[in-house]
């Protein structure tokens, strides 16, 4: 029997490495709290990201349900983003006590479709909530234009992007944030963790005062914050993983490259497009089945691959606009292309460490689905 493939495996430095970088943790017993480790991580993402102010939590979910609390929104105001995504983005917005109203995605790379988001807008929008799906890069330029012309804020779900540049710029740079994640599944990973860029300096001390229960000084709790820091643990995983990321980033690729090799152009098959002035992080492979033109369902695909030991995900299956967390309350009709695409894609194994004979392995059982 072959050896089974998970879908993801996490990134992790070398073990002595690590225990090199926890070391001074030991003499100063300072380990959380915005300690050395803590402001060493964003210094260095400041750099690397090239954006003003970068702002570290304890995961991605915490960091976006922070900033967009930040954003000074009206309660009950609508924030306009998709269903075609992990469960924080939605929740993000309603744990807010905002409604989200959701928009379609284009059929081609996955992200908001922008000709549909005017007619979303009523005099109670307030917001946009994009996500940059599988790393793919949003529109940014078109939803600018929009959110200028209606005063509306951006803050963009980059949880999948990191890494990420659009003509040259990161996807840490556009709108008036954007949200990391860090999760051990993620690109770049702090164990757990996520991170929140933005240019604005209003906002440094407020969203660092929102992450340690609105302590502002040694005797001013200024309002009702949570606690959402990253610790010194988690940091120094990101220091050691941030020394090997453009590495991973390569290896990454090498694996994309040969499912491409292998699945690009099959009948009833779509891959995710290679886009346009964008540098990518190879964050995940979807593939979108047709059943009608490549004789097998989705579901068939999933099951031969389990059967072979190999890990696949419905990710994004089922759309948020679904959740039974929502009572009904949406009606994923109304953002039919998330519908069709949700029904059909699956995520394939990738990994760093993914070996290249392992992606012919996957590749082998699924063209063997083939009718
Ligand atoms: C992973 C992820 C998040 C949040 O991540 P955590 O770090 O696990 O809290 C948010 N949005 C999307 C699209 C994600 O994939």
């Amino acid at each position: 029997m072959e050896h089974n493939i998970l879908v993801t495996r996490s990134s992790m430095p070398g073990f002595e490495e690590y225990c090199e970088e926890i070391k001074e943790l030991w003499d100063s017993h300072w380990l959380t709290n915005m300690g050395v480790k803590h402001k060493q991580l964003q210094a260095e993402l400041e750099n690397l990201l090239n954006v003003p102010h970068v702002t570290l939590y304890t995961n991605g979910h915490l960091a976006l349900e922070n900033v967009i609390a930040a954003m000074n929104l009206p309660q009950g105001g609508e924030v306009i983003t998709t269903p075609f995504t992990f469960a924080s983005t939605t929740h993000a917005i309603v744990r807010n006590g905002l409604t989200p109203v959701f928009c379609d995605i284009n059929a081609e790379d996955f992200t908001i479709d922008t000709t549909k988001i005017e007619s979303l807008i009523t005099d109670r929008t307030c917001a946009i909530v994009p996500v940059h799906v599988y790393g793919n890069v949003c529109d940014v330029e078109e939803i600018d234009r929009i959110a200028k012309k209606y005063g509306l804020k951006v803050v963009y779900d980059a949880a999948h992007a990191f890494g990420v540049k659009y003509k040259g710029i990161s996807t840490a740079c556009f709108g008036n944030a954007s949200m990391f994640s860090f999760h051990a599944t993620k690109v770049f990973n702090t164990i757990e963790g996520g991170a929140v860029c933005f240019s604005d300096d209003a906002l440094v001390q407020l969203l660092n005062d929102m992450k340690n229960f609105g302590i502002h000084g040694p005797e001013e709790v200024a309002f009702v914050g949570g606690n959402a820091k990253m610790n010194e643990f988690q940091a120094a995983m990101g220091i050691c993983n941030l020394r090997h990321l453009d590495a991973a980033i390569v290896k990454r690729k090498a694996v994309v490259e040969r499912y491409r090799s292998h699945l690009d152009g099959v009948e009833g098959i779509q891959l995710s497009p290679i886009q346009a002035d964008v540098e990518s992080n190879y964050a995940y492979f979807p593939v979108v089945f047709d059943e009608k033109k490549f004789g097998a369902s989705r579901n068939e695909v999933m099951d031969a691959l389990a059967e072979n030991g190999i890990g696949a995900r419905k990710y994004f299956y089922p759309l948020t606009n679904t959740f039974a967390a929502f009572h009904g309350e949406f009606d994923a009709n109304k953002t039919p292309v998330a519908l069709h695409i949700s029904k059909r894609v699956l995520t394939l194994p990738l990994y760093e460490e993914l070996a290249l004979e392992d992606v012919e392995r996957i590749c082998k059982v699924i063209l063997n689905c083939k009718k």
